[in-house]
This record gives structure tokens, sequence and C-alpha cells, in this order.
């Protein structure tokens, strides 16, 4: 018996994070089968530097479930966001952050989610409800997720408790938070071999909103002058993927992780949403997003709420 864990596709630091470390929870639970952690993409930079300071190999690249007994889903549940053929998988166990969209089961299934800014803080609470130890690379791996989806507790997504879990999991790991945060996050926003293709699928998530289908990339930088050197290369891309995947509206943000502001490239036929949502103007094809640096909190919510 086969059992996969996986991420979400375009996978982050915390999809890698979770899928490995719920690999390890799950041999402790007492799981016998072959349990094997996945993931659904490409590493970004920022998750390979993560993975090689604590020295641990990537989850297993598949592109299908088709392979898998069963299955558990970690940092994300929505079936869109996931493998091809997961509606046919038998789903085990979801860990998740999000709200709960485009999921179903036929069975019964074990569901942990809580309103958190990172999957590894509750997979920390998975590890002391169980009384399991942890050894340090794991601590390592959740600690990493945890200042990648908070962006070093800036975002507004992060909570006390994933400060608090993050400042144990330190201490487990012997990391120092911000010179290891900083370093992490910088590694991420080289974006330099990335053509325009891969830069806008980097971390990518299509939503739909009142019949509207709309894709939302970001990167993180710390100089958002230099990612926007590549304008035209970008909106073509960009136009591209308007087409082949016939979208409403496509919003590039790029992230400035030092002082907390997105400027986006935005382009479809529903720019004025984005106008609407953020009382700006797009000109250029461009918006400034003052203070912006989450998607899920400061992003989606306007958007959905100005279509
Ligand atoms: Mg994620
Ligand atoms: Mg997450
Ligand atoms: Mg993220």
């Amino acid at each position: 018996m086969k059992t996969f864990i996986t991420g979400h596709k375009s996978p982050d630091t915390d999809s890698i994070a979770s899928s490995l470390v719920m690999a390890d929870l799950e041999k402790k639970l007492g799981n016998t089968n072959d349990i094997i952690a996945c993931r659904l993409g490409n590493l970004n930079k920022e998750t390979e530097y993560a993975l090689k300071h604590f020295n641990i190999e990537a989850p297993v690249l598949i592109e299908n479930v088709s392979e898998a007994d069963e299955v558990i889903l970690v940092d994300h549940n929505n079936f869109a966001e996931s493998a091809s053929d997961i509606a046919d998988a038998k789903i085990v166990k979801v860990i998740d952050h999000h709200r709960v969209s485009g999921f179903e089961t036929s069975e019964p299934l074990f569901y942990m989610a809580q309103p958190v800014g990172c999957t590894c803080t509750i997979l920390y609470e998975l590890y002391k409800m169980n009384n399991i130890e942890i050894e340090p690379v794991y601590a390592g791996l959740m600690l990493s997720a945890i200042i990648s989806d908070s962006l070093l507790f800036k975002s507004p997504t992060c909570t006390p408790k994933d400060i608090k879990v993050a400042e144990d999991l330190a201490k487990i790991s012997n990391t120092d938070i911000n010179t290891y945060g900083l370093d992490m996050l910088k590694a991420g926003t080289d974006l330099s071999s990335y053509t325009a293709e891969e830069l806008i699928n980097i971390d990518s998530k299509e939503v739909s909103a009142n019949g509207y289908k709309i894709q939302i990339a970001q990167v993180n930088t710390v100089d958002i002058d230099d990612v926007l050197k590549n304008k035209i290369d970008i909106e073509k891309a960009m136009n591209n993927l308007i087409s082949s995947k016939g979208l409403d509206l496509f919003i590039f943000a790029i992230t400035d992780i030092l002082n907390c502001n997105s400027k986006a490239i935005v382009l479809g036929d529903k720019v004025s949403v984005v106008e609407k949502a953020f009382n700006t103007t797009v000109e250029n094809n461009l918006a400034f997003l003052p203070g912006v640096v989450s998607r899920k909190k400061q992003i989606i919510p306007p958007i959905s709420e100005s279509i």
C-alpha cells in the first residue's frame, strides 16, 4: 500500500516542508504503508535554500496520484490546486490553513484546519498532541515554512500562535530566526534565472469569483524595479495565459519583502475590478499596492468583494 502526501501545485516552502514533515509524522504515528512525500512542481529558490540548509532531500516530483492507494493533502484542499486526478483518489487526511473550497470526498476522513499563518504550525500541534518528539531537521523545515508564509512574521496572515511555535522550533533546530529567515527569504528573491513564463508560474493561483476566472501570481523581491525591467516579456507571457486559459483578469504582484509593498502588473478585460478593489488607477498596466504583501488576506478578499 502506498500513501502519497502532497501540497499544492506551484509548491511553496510550506507545501514542500509540510509533505516531508507529515511523512515523518505518519511513520511515527504507525502508518505502515509506503509513505511518499510528493510535490506537484519545481522547487523555488527559497525552498531549495531551506532544504540545503537542513540537508534534506526534496519530495518526489509527481504529475498525478494514480499510483497511490491513499492520499494526504497538506497546505491546500481545493482540487483545482491539486493533482489533476485528485477527485478519483482516496483522500484520508487533510492538514490545511486555507478556506474550504472545491473539496469533496465520498468517505469520512481526518481533516484538521486552523486559521493560522502556516500549515506547519498545525503540524507542530499534531506532534505535541501525539507526544512525538520533533527532530531538529523537521523543526528546521517547519520553521522555514512559517518564516516563508508569514514573511518573517510581517504578513497580516501571521498569528501569535505562529510566532510562538516558530520560537520553539528555532530552539529545537538551533536556528537564529532573523539571520536565517532573512537569508532564506533573500534566496527566494533571486529571479535572475527565470524566463518570463517561469516567473509568472513560481507562485500562481487561479481563483474564481462570480463566474470570473482570475489568476493571481506573486513573486518576492528586494527590488521591484529590477523585476519590472522585464515588464514587456512578463506582459507577453501573461497575455498568452489569458488567451489559453480564458482568464478575465491576471494580477502579477511583485512584493518588496523589505518595505512590505507590492506593485502589480494587471491585464485582462476586468482591470476595473482592481481599480475598484484598491481604490487606485491602473496606469501602463501597473498598480501600486501600498502595504500589500498577502495574496490570501489582502488581494483575494478585496478582489472578490469588488467583483
Ligand atoms: Mg502554500
Ligand atoms: Mg501555507
Ligand atoms: Mg504563499
